[in-house]
């Protein structure tokens, strides 16, 4: 199959989270598969070129979207041929990936747009276009109103992938004539319109010929007032092309027995480096290490989804009361960042926070602590509790989305499952489950068991591309 992809964020060019992760992992893997798969992806300012092998695809392409007129470079990794990196810094070198700039729609709109004028000029056909997240959530109509004049589109069928419902791309009807619609603004969502607003996830939703999310769980939950962001009632409608994929890891990067980052490594059949990276940890972050006291380790975008306020309610008792210590990497919103910060002094020994981003620290957690705390309000899928699983580092996490999915709870009298869950998102409801978890530490006949269940796991992507490769036979039919 031909598949072209439309992504804001893809690994190793750039990353704010999971988004990254799964487009840079799942193209080369269906490339893999036998399929020609072109992703176009911003060069933003972030991306060290001097690193990197690029080929110019199209030097100079111009972009009309109303009145604004940009002139971009379509640029090849010859050494990662799946990435199309679109090249135009008015657009992409703003210091940060996501902006709150006017102009927001018309960066991605270009990216949309380049991704199908370049497909012209290579006389690629895609069989897919595959559309993540609102940022290209309205090529699906673009193709329609815009392209369906071109032979070369004639069998093209679109996906809309999901992966996370509350980023939707909401803009002042406005900008109207930036999408290029002319004649078939009809097309639009007429009530949204008249309020004055254009929602670009909603036209993904509503003209996509399959909607994708990111784990089966999140696939009902979103369909749900609770969980549906506003968009339930058209996700509802769609009910029958609505399915939940769940991500796959990149065990390249991340397995204990290769892992690049870590100093020790080590493996199901010889689990002794794990000890060993807790306490180089440990060390390394300024926290004495003493045999037997279970680390809990945190990573994690600050932000209200995550859920963390929780551990600022349940983690002071336990600090308090028991022998434990935290380690928590995160960063983003400041009145996280300040209660990971005042838990720390409270705690000077027990509690290390790392306010930042920190790929090489990221893997050093995942490899030295013993518990990982993931109590997210909702997880579309989440892949550090999938990492944890691998890292032997047992996940303690709320019930909901891809978190539901990958973990299943402990119980002890047939010794089958590989982590904690908790159904009630509340303090009490994380403080019980974190408690288990440190009863269960102290067991050294089960903890083995435990760590080992869920190092078995297999969440590899080429498992989950085949799952992918069979969706997109499957669009439109
Ligand atoms: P989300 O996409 O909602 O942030 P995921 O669990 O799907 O959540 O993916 C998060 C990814 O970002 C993981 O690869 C995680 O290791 C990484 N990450 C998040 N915050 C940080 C940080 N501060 N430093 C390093 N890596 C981080």
């Amino acid at each position: 199959m031909n598949i072209l992809a439309i992504s804001s964020e893809m690994v190793p060019y750039s990353k704010t989270g999971g988004l990254a992760d799964v487009v840079g992992a799942l193209s080369p893997t269906l490339a893999n598969l036998g399929h020609d798969v072109r992703v176009f992806t911003p060069l933003y300012d972030q991306v060290d070129t001097s690193q990197l092998n690029l080929e110019v695809v199209l030097p100079d392409l111009d972009i009309a979207l109303g009145d604004h007129h940009y002139r971009v470079r379509v640029l090849r990794d010859v050494d990662n041929p799946t990435a199309f990196l679109v090249h135009c810094p008015v657009l992409y070198a703003r210091g940060s990936i996501y902006t709150h700039h006017p102009d927001e729609h018309l960066r991605y709109l270009t990216l949309g747009w380049a991704a199908l004028l370049t497909s012209q000029h290579m006389g690629f056909s895609p069989d897919v276009l595959h559309c993540h997240d609102w940022q290209a959530a309205m090529m699906p109509l673009t193709l329609k109103a815009c392209f369906s004049w071109d032979r070369l589109f004639e069998n093209t069928r679109t996906l809309l992938t999901i992966h996370n419902l509350n980023y939707q791309g909401g803009f002042s009807s406005r900008i109207l004539p930036d999408l290029n619609l002319q004649g078939s603004t009809h097309l639009l969502h007429q009530d949204y319109l008249h309020q004055g607003r254009i929602n670009f996830l909603l036209h993904g939703v509503l003209y996509a010929d399959g909607i994708s999310t990111v784990s089966p769980t999140y696939a009902r939950e979103i369909q749900t007032p609770e969980y549906g962001a506003g968009m339930d009632p058209f996700l509802r409608e769609r009910s029958s092309t609505v399915v939940g994929i769940l991500n796959g890891v990149d065990y390249e990067s991340w397995s204990p027995e290769k892992d690049e980052f870590i100093p020790y490594r080590y493996d199901l059949d010889d689990l002794s480096g794990k000890e060993k990276n807790k306490k180089h940890l440990l060390h390394s972050m300024g926290l004495p290490y003493v045999e037997g006291v279970p680390l809990i380790g945190v990573i994690s975008r600050l932000a209200g989804q995550k859920g963390l306020d929780l551990l600022g309610e349940a983690l002071p008792p336990l600090l308090a009361q028991r022998n434990v210590q935290l380690i928590a990497l995160g960063s983003g919103d400041p009145g996280l960042a300040q209660m990971f910060a005042s838990l720390q002094r409270a705690f000077p020994r027990q509690v290390c926070f790392f306010n930042g981003y920190s790929e090489p620290l990221a893997h050093r957690i995942e490899a030295g602590a013993d518990i990982f705390a993931m109590p997210s309000r909702y997880e579309p899928c989440g892949l550090n509790q999938m990492y944890s699983l691998r890292y032997g580092t047992v996940p303690v996490v709320h019930r909901t989305g891809g978190l539901a999915d990958t973990v299943q709870m402990w119980n002890p009298a047939n010794k089958t499952g590989t982590g904690f869950v908790f159904d009630h998102h509340d303090a009490t409801g994380l403080h019980w489950a974190l408690g288990r978890a440190l009863e269960t530490y102290r067991r050294r006949d089960e903890w083995p068991i435990l760590m080992k269940n869920g190092m078995k796991k297999d969440y590899s992507w080429t498992n989950q591309a085949r799952v992918y490769e069979e969706l997109y036979r499957r669009l439109g039919s």
